[in-house]
């Protein structure tokens, strides 16, 4: 196809045709830019050829002599060999009157008739000619640099262009267009539509080429014959020729294959979200990016009862409850300018005018690859329910906690009365407590009185008789009347330690003590107060562990159980006294206040008496509970006994059962250590004197007690002084002077005897001190330990155990 440009037209025979016609010996074409061609004259430089060719006019220029012409005598071709003389020059003018080249005829021989009139008129006609026949190569020329670019530009075009004649051949096809077909552009052009697309395509395009070839323009879309999947956008231009008729066709397509696949895809994942959005239960809509509104499902035009499409744009503002609007508006432009999702609630007017609650949300959707938002969806939720649901919830949240504030002043309420009820109570049980007291006091008082009438009575009986004997001189056998005094002495001194040892005050003589054989001991004075209709059993258990305790108390707390188990068993029974190790756990200790886990020594005391009741049990620890007849009972056995565990730490406990017998058992905490040695010499040996004018400071604010321990002492031998009270003591201390042996009241006024005696140390730093005690005194000795030289005894107390205390502190060791 490719096609060089026209060769210039040869004017060589136009040349000589008008020299022919002119009858001269010459002639030449010249054209710009090439040599002059024709019957040249020899040797013609071409200078001097455009300075003969410059003389042509637009008629023929007739120049008869050229030698005589100023503008040619001097050329060479003129004056020299070539003797040039005559010349005829025509320009050749397009139909543009553009210059496109010169005609002349030359001769040697000047003419100087010219040239006849048919001779000029011929070689006008011969210049218009050869003018005609340039301007028809440079047509053609300029014609092929178009059609080359043409092509090139279609070669380039990114689409399939062809052209069919009426007959449906192919005249034309780029090479894009043979490619698509699977052909060089050369098998191609020349060929039928129908061969180069096949018999099924063709079909497919046949009535678009009767559309066409009627005068239509026709554009369709066609997949590509060999169902390759692509497809492409095809444009039938009909054109027509100067007849009027269609000539032929031009075909232009374009692959549209991705095109396709994306609107394909779109209108895939759009049907889809159609499907899904119009099955969703809520309001679905969609947005432009800006916002506007050109979508909604079914569901929005169900609830809003609006007509569809009415909604578009911003018709729905008109839908939501005023209240909300700003703040609806607020959000959603802060959502469109940050692409933040949406969320508010609000209320929307239902078809039936009815508002109500709305959960909005919307989402923008982004393009994958430049992440610009393409769409918002968004969805409308009916929570009418489930806001009115919470309304109600906080409503009764607020009454609940109403209620429980109320609930609880009217608590505080009832707690403050109570409260108020309690110590009221506490007042009346505090006042009744020390009626109580008071009733107890005065029983007590009652009891002392009366028992110390008795022994008064007996003691100045006995006294009186002794007196009244002595007066008659019949001192025989007053030793009985002496002995019945001191019996009654002896009980009122019995009756005033079970009294302290209630009120928990008596001294106590702690020591280690071995209670298998305190009972065992007691064995023959128990038979006897028990009488011959009660069977008394001991038990004593081996390996048993020493207890620290008074031992007389021990002794005391035993001799009484045995007589309420005695008054329990009118009829006779058995009285077993046991003895055992015992360990008190935690789980026991837990249960009983006050008292300490660990191991004790347990003396136990059962009889198979009436035995008591809950409610005696639980009383007969008090002190003058007693449910024995006045008289017989002082309600301080028991009392007492608990006031003498309790103070040698430890712990007394009541088992009985009514109609089976009761037993009580002791518990007293063990001692690691030696039993203390066997009791002091007992009584009967004769009192121990003085030997050697041995002196003693008697210390005593009683006057009667002093007299009596002094006039004791001087019978013994002893020198003695007395002083009334501590003052007087210290300065008798404090002065020089011999003394052996301070004998004196704890319980002095002023100055105590504890105390006189700590002063006097710094004088005397070895004295020798016995304290008679009362009973509150006992603190003042700290546990009972005193110092080496210094001894205790309790009041009251025997004159032959007295003296020889006194006695063993004077002259310590062996005698
Ligand atoms: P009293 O013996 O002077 O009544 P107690 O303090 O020794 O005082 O005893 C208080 C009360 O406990 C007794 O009156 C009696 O009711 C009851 N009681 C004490 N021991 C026994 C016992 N072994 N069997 C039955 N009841 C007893
Ligand atoms: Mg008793």
């Amino acid at each position: 196809m490719q096609a060089g440009p026209p060769p210039m037209p040869d004017l060589a025979d136009t040349a000589r045709l008008a020299r022919m016609v002119c009858g001269t010996a010459f002639a030449m074409v010249l054209m710009p830019g090439a040599p002059a061609c024709g019957p040249v004259p020899p040797g013609l430089a071409p200078d001097e050829a455009e300075a003969l060719a410059a003389l042509a006019g637009r008629e023929p220029v007739i120049v008869p002599d050229l030698s005589r012409d100023p503008r040619t005598a001097g050329l060479s071709a003129v004056c020299g060999p070539a003797a040039l003389r005559f010349q005829a020059g025509l320009v050749l003018a397009g139909t543009d009157g553009r210059l496109l080249g010169t005609l002349c005829v030359l001769d040697p021989a000047a003419r100087p008739d010219g040239l006849s009139d048919d001779a000029a008129a011929a070689l006008a006609a011969i210049g218009r000619q050869a003018a005609r026949e340039i301007g028809l190569v440079a047509a053609l020329r300029a014609a092929r640099a178009d059609r080359d670019d043409l092509r090139s530009i279609t070669e380039a075009a990114p689409a399939l262009i062809a052209a069919l004649d009426r007959d449906e051949v192919c005249r034309f096809a780029n090479g894009n267009f043979a490619r698509w077909f699977g052909r060089a552009p050369a098998e191609t052009v020349g060929r039928s539509l129908r061969e180069i697309v096949g018999e099924a395509a063709y079909a497919a395009r046949r009535p678009f080429l009767a559309r066409a070839f009627a005068g239509e323009t026709v554009s369709f879309e066609a997949a590509h014959p060999r169902a390759d999947g692509r497809h492409a956008l095809v444009r039938y231009v009909p054109r027509r020729g100067p007849d009027g008729d269609i000539a032929d066709l031009q075909l232009l397509g374009v692959d549209i294959t991705a095109e396709t696949d994306a609107r394909a895809a779109l209108a895939d994942s759009a049907l889809k979200f159609r499907a899904i959005a119009e099955s969703m239960p809520q309001m679905v809509w969609s947005t432009l990016p800006d916002g506007y509104h050109d979508y909604y499902n079914p569901r929005w035009y169900e609830f809003t009862g609006m007509p569809e499409g009415s909604t578009d744009g911003e018709g729905w503002n008109a839908i939501f409850h005023p209240a909300e609007q700003p703040e609806a508006w607020r959000r959603w432009r802060h959502s469109l300018a940050t692409g933040e999702p949406y969320e508010i609630e609000y209320r929307l007017r239902r078809h039936d005018g009815i508002y109500r609650w709305v959960l909005g949300r919307a989402m923008p959707i982004r393009d994958p690859a430049t992440g610009a938002i393409e769409r918002w969806f968004g969805t409308c939720t009916d929570i009418d329910d489930q806001v009115r649901a919470r309304e109600t919830l906080a409503q009764r949240r607020e009454a609940l906690e109403t209620e429980i504030a109320e609930r609880t002043a009217a608590l505080a309420e009832a707690n403050a009365r109570l409260t108020a009820e309690i110590e009221e109570r506490a007042r009346i049980e505090e006042a009744l407590r020390q009626s109580q007291k008071m009733e107890a006091v005065g029983q007590l008082t009652g009891g002392i009185a009366h028992d110390f009438n008795n022994l008064l009575t007996g003691i100045v009986g006995s006294l009186d008789l002794m007196q009244t004997r002595i007066n008659e001189g019949r001192t025989q056998n007053l030793t009985r009347y002496a002995g019945l005094a001191m019996a009654s002495a002896q009980r009122a001194a019995a009756l005033t330690h079970r009294l302290l040892a209630f009120a928990r005050r008596q001294p106590l003589a702690a020591q280690a003590v071995d209670a298998n054989r305190l009972v065992s001991a007691m064995d023959e004075l128990l038979r006897r107060t028990l009488g011959e209709r009660v069977r008394l059993e001991v038990v004593v258990a081996g390996g048993l562990w020493l207890t620290l305790c008074d031992p007389n108390q021990l002794e005391n707390a035993i001799l009484n159980l045995a007589i309420n188990a005695r008054d329990a068993m009118p009829d006779g029974g058995q009285l077993t006294i046991e003895t055992a190790n015992a360990h008190l756990d935690d789980a026991y200790v837990a249960s009983e206040i006050g008292v300490r886990a660990g191991q004790y020594v347990c003396v136990c005391v059962s009889d198979t008496g009436t035995g008591m009741p809950p409610d005696v049990i639980a009383r007969a620890f008090d002190p003058f509970f007693t449910t024995k007849p006045m008289g017989e009972g002082t309600g301080l056995g028991l009392s007492m006994i608990y006031g003498f565990t309790k103070q040698s730490e430890g712990h007394v406990r009541i088992y009985s059962e009514v109609g089976q017998g009761t037993t009580v058992k002791l518990y007293l905490p063990r001692h690691l250590g030696r039993a203390a040695d066997e009791p002091a010499p007992s009584a009967g040996l004769p009192v121990p004197r003085a030997e050697h004018g041995e002196t003693v400071l008697v210390v005593e604010d009683d006057a009667t007690v002093r007299t009596l321990i002094g006039e004791t002492l001087t019978d013994l031998g002893y020198r003695v002084i007395e002083a009334p009270d501590g003052q007087t003591g210290l300065r008798i201390l404090e002065a020089p002077g011999r003394i052996d042996l301070v004998v004196t009241d704890v319980g002095l006024p002023g100055l105590n005897g504890r105390r006189m005696v700590d002063e006097a140390l710094a004088a005397r730093p070895r004295l020798r001190v016995l304290f008679i005690t009362g009973y509150a005194e006992n603190a003042a000795f700290g546990n009972g330990h005193l110092a080496p030289g210094m001894r205790m005894i309790t009041k009251p107390f025997a004159i032959d155990a007295f003296a020889t205390k006194v006695r063993a502190m004077i002259e310590p060791g062996p005698r």
